[in-house]
């Protein structure tokens, strides 16, 4: 299909919504605006000659039902789990994603772009994970690894080149 599907997990106020809206508008807000689910499009490069719709899912998280959860899991193709680097519990909250992501995609996980992400990496002084768990975390889960800042512009980009960079059965390019 022509379509590429992202959706993106985490715990309440982890900072899903102002990660998609800084890649997506380039904007951030100092504001909590608790959302609904809301699917966002962006036209990228497919296997050199062609075009894809990257279509990036924003979750509402915590509030989501567990069928719904299930049905965004089965229905997309690559998935980013974002914690708080200031909250370890955060962190924790992503366990039974994990779970459920091997549950419905079965032998095809490995296949599955994933990458675990630690967003709000500006707030150091209220750092409760550390680098090195998100890594080790990420490694056991045989995931990829990033670091953000939603704020301050920081890697949000180069998550989504790493995801999509992670996709073998396409090329997908920004
Ligand atoms: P969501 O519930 O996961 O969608 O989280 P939001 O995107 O609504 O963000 C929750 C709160 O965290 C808001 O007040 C944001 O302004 C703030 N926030 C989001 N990303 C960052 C970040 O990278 N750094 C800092 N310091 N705050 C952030
Ligand atoms: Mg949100």
């Amino acid at each position: 299909s022509a379509d590429y599907r992202v959706a993106v997990f985490g715990a309440g106020g982890v900072g899903k919504s102002s990660i998609v809206q800084r890649f997506v508008n380039g904007t951030f807000s100092d504001n909590y605006v608790p959302t609904i689910e809301d699917t966002y499009r962006q036209v990228i490069s497919c296997n050199q000659k062609n075009v894809c719709t990257l279509q990036i899912t924003d979750t509402t998280g915590s509030h989501q039902f567990p069928a719904m959860q299930r049905l965004s899991i089965s229905k997309g193709h690559a998935f980013v789990l974002i914690y708080s680097i200031t909250s370890k519990q955060s962190l924790e909250e992503l366990g039974p994603i994990i779970l459920m992501l091997k549950e419905v995609k079965g032998n095809a996980i490995t296949e599955v772009p994933i990458v675990l992400c630690g967003n709000k990496k500006d707030e150091e002084s209220k750092r409760e994970v550390s680098k090195a768990l998100g890594e080790k975390l990420a490694g056991q889960w045989g995931t990829g690894f990033i670091e953000t800042s939603a704020k301050n512009n920081d890697n949000i980009t180069e998550l989504f080149e790493q995801l999509l960079a992670r996709e073998k059965k396409r090329q997908l390019t920004l």
